[in-house]
């Protein structure tokens, strides 16, 4: 083909009859002229546009199929959501909803009162507030109750998580002053008290996430902090990071936080909770309700959808909370892991191998699941990657394993499927 057989944009563009045709017919012609230049043949450019076009109509935000062995992996999506909370995200989404209703009395009402019952229920907490996440519910407790004054953080627990949330930073943003108690491996109860003065607003303590300390460790029991701070009148906030809501052992829930005497505790909802992403807070009436009348609560709230898979997830704790997938990928038997690993292995011709899965989301970082996994080609990772459905899985020791512990049941196939597929490409 040479330059001059090339159709015009638009003649090009009427063949495939798309109102999208014009932008992509520009686009394979630009790109027809370069390779004609570069003596190459571009081939049917009819083709061409429709792939482009398909490309442009496709969905950026893909579900994707976790063979990483990783349960709450931030970078694809953290908890995947039970059915009960999906139905309750379509029945809410498909219309009108009372999300600042009350049916009661006809008139306006909070979205805040749809899910602090229930979270009321499960913490034992006297009150409950939403927001977009817990990095929000952070700094908008800091902000409510320490703006202008200090804060008490021990030295251990100045900690950056996942995608440079830095405590020290949201603080400062906050409006509130960090002032630094202990040091890295030790801070005790004594530090905080010899601390308070009276600039101080409160105590701070911060769930280390994604690291530990060993060694020559002492922290302060947060029922001592909570002495501490009762004795001056202060408050005592517990940022929980995953926030469980079942009792889970090295994990402390946000009951348990309320009990040892925290006067309000955050956390994500889309961690070990297994929810959406929100920040969720619960404590004493008197602080949740500054935080509810803070400016920033109405740039932090959490949306309709939030609320009603929130609540779609919150309702299956009544029950025995078995319906939650996360909690189901925690709990389930290595047995049963390792059946799927041998089912997958049968239908791709790949070997069975002894692997070990994380919780992930900086909840017990050093817990180590028993896990099995099919290993397949190390080549077949980016096709996989590239593939529909996408299959994230590691690359180890030049072999590609793909994690079924993460991986649900009616899932085997649809990645052997992709293995078959992602071959064929090869
Ligand atoms: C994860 C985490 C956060 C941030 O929670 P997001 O829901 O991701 O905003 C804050 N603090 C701690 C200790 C955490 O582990």
């Amino acid at each position: 083909m040479q330059l001059r057989d090339l159709p015009s944009v638009d003649e090009l563009a009427r063949s495939v009859g798309d109102p999208l045709a014009v932008d992509a017919a520009r686009l394979v012609l630009a790109r027809a002229r370069e390779e004609i230049a570069a003596g190459a043949d571009p081939g049917d450019l009819e083709s061409r546009v429709r792939a482009e076009l398909a490309a442009v109509r496709a969905p950026r935000l893909r579900r994707v199929l976790n063979a990483t062995g990783v349960i709450v992996h931030t970078n694809l999506g953290r908890a995947p959501l039970a059915e009960a909370a999906l139905e309750r995200v379509m029945e809410i989404g498909r219309g009108y909803s009372n999300l600042e209703y009350s049916l009661e009395d006809g008139a306006r009402g909070s979205r805040q009162d749809h899910v602090a019952d229930i979270l009321r229920r499960l913490t034992g907490a006297e009150a409950a507030l939403v927001v977009n996440n817990n990095a929000a519910a952070v700094l908008l407790a800091l902000a409510a109750l320490a703006e202008g004054r200090e804060v008490l953080v021990s030295r251990g627990e100045l900690i950056e998580i996942g995608d440079g949330f830095r405590i020290p930073e949201v603080l400062a943003r906050s409006g509130a002053r960090l002032v630094e108690v202990g040091t890295t491996n030790r801070t005790r109860a004594a530090d905080y008290e010899r601390a308070i003065g009276p600039e101080t607003a409160l105590l701070l303590r911060v769930h280390q996430s994604n690291f530990r300390v060993v060694g020559f460790t002492e922290s302060a029991r947060l029922d001592e902090l909570a002495h501490i701070a009762g004795a001056v009148g202060l408050p005592l906030v517990d940022d929980l990071g995953s926030g469980v809501l079942v009792e889970l052992p090295g994990e402390p829930s946000a009951k348990e936080s309320l009990a040892a005497g925290a006067h309000l505790v955050c956390f994500s909802g889309d961690k070990l909770l297994g929810g959406p992403q929100a920040g969720i807070v619960v404590g004493r009436a008197d602080l949740v309700d500054k935080l509810r009348r803070h400016p920033l609560q109405r740039a932090l709230r959490a949306d309709k959808l939030t609320l009603a898979a929130l609540e779609g997830t919150l309702a299956l704790y009544l029950d025995p909370p078995e319906r939650i997938p996360v909690l189901r990928m925690l709990d389930e038997d290595a047995a049963i892991v390792r059946a799927r690993a041998e089912r997958l292995a049968g239908l791709v011709g790949g070997a069975v191998e002894e692997t070990v899965a994380r919780v992930g989301g900086g909840a017990l970082p050093l817990a180590e699941l028993p896990s099995f996994a099919c290993a397949v080609e190390e080549q077949l990772a980016g096709p996989l990657r590239l593939g529909e459905p996408p299959v994230v899985g590691v690359v180890r020791d030049g072999r590609c394993l793909l994690d079924c512990r993460t991986l649900g049941e009616h899932e085997i196939d649809e990645v052997g499927a992709a293995v078959a597929a992602a071959r064929a490409r090869q």
